[in-house]
């Protein structure tokens, strides 16, 4: 058993590292979220459009077994070759023997948050392959020794100041040089020997259509181009949710992905792929890694739908504060809630209590996952199997005896009212009571009237006019 994800921990340490680092991410994801309202709003039928992403993926997902063999026919028709892996130990042998047998000791991926979810870097490290991210914010991370702390900006959590010194360190650049274009110029020139090198590259898929046997790769950095086109083989691990039917479904998602990720029309590269290119291989891996399991999952089936926009997490008001690492998943932020729990339910028994449930979540996701609801259920889940704290059943319990009796509630809010303002400092301050703490969350001054006294009262009143 892995010990349980401390995320209230995690978050609380993100927030007082500094003065700046949980600000600057807060401006920086609700920018984001800011760009993607005005953009969405240019687009009358924007709402029309999220129900028809959510239609054509709960039509795809319904009838998986039969795009995804029709997927693997014309995949197969075009030169591909595919292969099946149903969990990430598969996933990461497959890769391993195709890089294998060809005698390839290095190679260079873009952006792929299944091969993150299947561990495979450090697997294929720890059989000596080199191997090199060519996505600027995740070569970031992996010069860092950090998983992404986003799916769409895998190093948001960094100022570029964070970053000039890590290069420096690693790269040899100057520390005060915090300019960022001079600072991805200096990755390039260093990451560019090794893309030249490389005897193989890796890309994920955002999409892959059945019809055609082809996928699609959307990227601002054109970085999986390189890894697709330079070496002699492109290796492309996808998740078997990506699938949709035809060609004509695209368009429907590529309007919404980058909308809804950073508020621009589309992201500068979406590379459609058929079949190798002349004189190289392509190999494909269909995965499922649990994937099959949640299609079964009355609750949770519709966190399948997602298209990794990262939307959800740059209008969460507990992410934005938490930052993408406390969660130590995989995915991070509302999107990681519900899915982490799916990998490793004890694990992340915490992740589900990490949120308002304000529903903004749901309101964004452009494919309309009801993530705020599965938040819930997820809670609901914890309970049942035992895995929520004592003192929170206890308390929880105690709330819902409460809340179900009226005139258990009044009795308390009376008592509660009354009490509290006598209870001394040093008790609502203590480590009892992780809620308030001076220096993060003072309590509120009671105001010495219920809100039920006054409407009370007044409507008394109003009932003599
Ligand atoms: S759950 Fe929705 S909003 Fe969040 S990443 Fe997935 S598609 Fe985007």
């Amino acid at each position: 058993m892995e010990k349980i994800v401390n995320v209230t921990k995690n978050s609380a340490e993100f927030i007082h590292k500094d003065n700046i680092h949980e600000k600057e991410h807060d401006k920086n994801l609700w920018n984001a979220r800011i760009k993607r309202d005005k953009i969405a709003a240019t687009i009358p039928e924007w709402e029309e459009l999220r129900e028809l992403a959510s239609q054509i993926k709960e039509h795809t997902l319904s009838n998986l077994d039969h795009y995804l063999e029709m997927f693997e026919k014309n995949a197969t028709k075009q030169g591909a070759i595919v292969h099946w892996a149903s969990d990430a130990q598969e996933h990461n042998e497959i890769v391993y023997s195709i890089l294998d047998s060809r005698k390839v000791t290095a190679i260079i991926k873009s952006k792929s948050m299944l091969q993150e979810e299947c561990g495979m870097t450090p697997f294929l490290e720890s059989k000596g392959i080199e191997v090199t991210e060519t996505d600027l914010g995740e070569r970031i991370q992996q010069l860092s020794g950090e998983r992404p702390a986003h799916i769409v900006m895998p190093a948001i959590e960094k100022t570029t100041e964070d970053v000039a010194k890590l290069f420096a360190e690693k790269i040899g650049t100057d520390p005060n040089d915090d300019d960022p274009h001079s600072l991805a110029e200096a990755m390039r020139n260093n990451a560019r020997p090794k893309f030249l090198k490389a005897g193989a590259g890796m890309t994920g898929a955002n999409f892959a259509i059945a019809e055609t046997g082809s996928f699609v790769v959307c990227t601002n950095e054109g970085n999986a181009d390189i890894g697709a086109s330079v070496p002699p083989i492109h290796i492309a691990s996808i998740g078997i949710e990506k699938l949709l039917p035809k060609v004509e479904d695209l368009g429907v998602f590529i309007r919404l992905l980058s909308r809804s990720a950073l508020g621009t029309p589309a992201t500068q590269y979406t590379s459609h792929f058929t079949g190798p290119r002349q004189g190289s291989e392509l190999h494909i891996i269909l995965t499922d890694n649990g994937r099959s399991k949640r299609l079964g999952e009355k609750d949770f089936w519709h966190s399948l739908k997602c298209i990794r926009c990262g939307a959800c997490m740059n209008t969460c008001p507990v992410y934005r504060r938490s930052g993408g690492l406390s969660y130590e998943s995989t995915y991070s932020g509302p999107i990681g809630i519900i899915l982490s729990p799916t990998f490793d339910l004890e694990k992340y028994s915490e992740l589900p209590f990490h949120s308002s449930l304000c529903g903004s979540c749901s309101e964004v996701c452009p494919v309309k996952i009801d993530i705020a609801d599965q938040i819930y259920k997820w809670r609901e889940v914890v309970y049942a199997k035992g895995y929520m704290p004592k003192m929170h059943s206890v308390l929880f319990r105690a709330a819902g005896e409460v809340f179900q009796h009226p005139s258990l509630f009044r009795i308390a809010e009376h008592v509660g009212s009354k009490v509290l303002p006598l209870v001394p400092d040093f008790l609502i301050y203590s480590k009892l009571n992780p809620w308030t703490n001076k220096d993060d969350r003072e309590m509120l001054t009671l105001s010495k009237e219920t809100f039920r006294d006054w409407y009370l009262k007044n409507r008394k009143e109003d009932s003599h006019e």
